[in-house]
């Protein structure tokens, strides 16, 4: 067994302070996923710091932003009233994932971190580069069916698994981070790594930086989608999954974004698809063809090679039901 201490913080800088004492603290929030790990052997900690009592709960609409604190639940960000009104998208994604349970636990911030569902990841029996740099990849040529097509190295070829990053991707959220040096944003794009040859680390936060809020811009999106195609239909990690919002005027596409998952080590902004599909009349056909310029540079592997065809349909698709045709 490997012994902890535990530091309950009451306020921010307290646990940036008691994250920077130690050289492995890790902050725990809903602890879904940071206790699995820790009981399976793939993480350890000295000291866990609980940030449960940090006042960073609220969701408040500010001027051109709507606000979430990163202690906000999965559950109570998807039940929220200004959520479901103006950014349906995100209430959407949230509840395509984990259980109802499981939302009751999870945080925004926790959810943002949560690490690769790779098998290979979890069994800390076989190689795994991004749990042990250097020690080989067991996806590669082992059960690759759920793994990346996009963004890929020789390294590594775990996906991102969150539902709600996918939609904050497509929203251009910014994350707001504070740490010893004082507070930063980084927005959405840049938050999430891709492998290369650095696959152990999953994103640019650094090691003692909390994460204190999301935010996401105002925008005028008239139609959106999340579709998540996977083999249940609850409880289950996505095979692919769209996040589409539309900006939809006099029958022209006047703005477009579309993120997937399930496919690559972050959420998949696709900006040559949006470009396509700007200044086109909602169509099955302009769909498709806009869809089918997504896969460009896809790398598959032995069981993941129905992916692409699958990222076309369901973008297709994602696209087809947010204006309901
Ligand atoms: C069976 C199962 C099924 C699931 N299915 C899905 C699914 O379909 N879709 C989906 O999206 N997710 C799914 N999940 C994942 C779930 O959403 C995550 O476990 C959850 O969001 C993590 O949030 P948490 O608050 O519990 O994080 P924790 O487990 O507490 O923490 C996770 C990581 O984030 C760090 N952390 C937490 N908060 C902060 C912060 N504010 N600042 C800095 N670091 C922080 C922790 O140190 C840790 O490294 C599933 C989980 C399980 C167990």
């Amino acid at each position: 067994m490997n012994q902890f201490s535990y530091y309950r913080a009451s306020t921010v800088k307290a646990a940036i302070d008691a994250a920077s004492r130690s050289g492995n603290t890790r902050f725990i929030a809903g602890g879904t996923n940071l206790l699995d790990l820790m009981k399976s052997g793939v993480l350890t900690a000295e000291t866990l710091v609980d940030i449960n009592k940090l006042p960073l709960r609220e969701i408040r609409q500010e001027q051109n932003r709507l606000h979430i604190g990163a202690l906000v639940l999965n559950s109570s960000l998807a039940e929220d009233d200004i959520v479901k009104k103006q950014y349906p998208l995100l209430s959407e994604a949230l509840l395509a994932g984990a259980s109802p349970q499981l939302r009751n636990m999870a945080t925004v911030g926790g959810n943002l971190l949560q690490r690769t569902r790779c098998t290979y990841f979890y069994d800390t029996t076989m190689p795994c580069n991004k749990r042990t740099p250097g020690s080989g990849c067991g996806a590669m040529d082992g059960i690759n069916r759920m793994h990346a097509i996009f963004g890929v190295s020789d390294q590594c070829i775990a996906v991102h698994p969150s539902d709600m990053c996918v939609a904050l991707a497509a929203l251009d959220a910014n994350i707001l981070v504070a740490g010893p040096k004082g507070q930063r944003t980084i927005a959405m794009k840049d938050f999430h790594r891709l492998p290369g040859n650095t696959p152990q680390l999953d994103n640019t936060l650094g090691k003692t930086e909390l994460i204190t809020a999301v935010e996401i811009p105002a925008a005028n999106f008239t139609n959106w989608h999340y579709l998540k195609v996977r083999d249940r239909a609850s409880y289950a990690f996505a095979l692919v999954s769209v996040a589409v919002a539309l900006q939809v005027e006099n029958n022209r596409i006047k703005d477009a974004r579309i993120a997937l998952g399930g496919v690559a080590s972050k959420p998949w902004r696709l900006l040559q698809t949006e470009q396509l599909l700007k200044g086109q009349t909602p169509t099955a056909d302009n769909f498709r063809k806009a869809a089918e310029k997504s896969i460009e540079g896809a790398v598959t592997r032995t069981y993941n090679a129905f992916k692409p065809a699958m990222v076309v349909n369901s973008i297709q698709t994602a696209l087809l039901k947010s204006v309901a045709i």
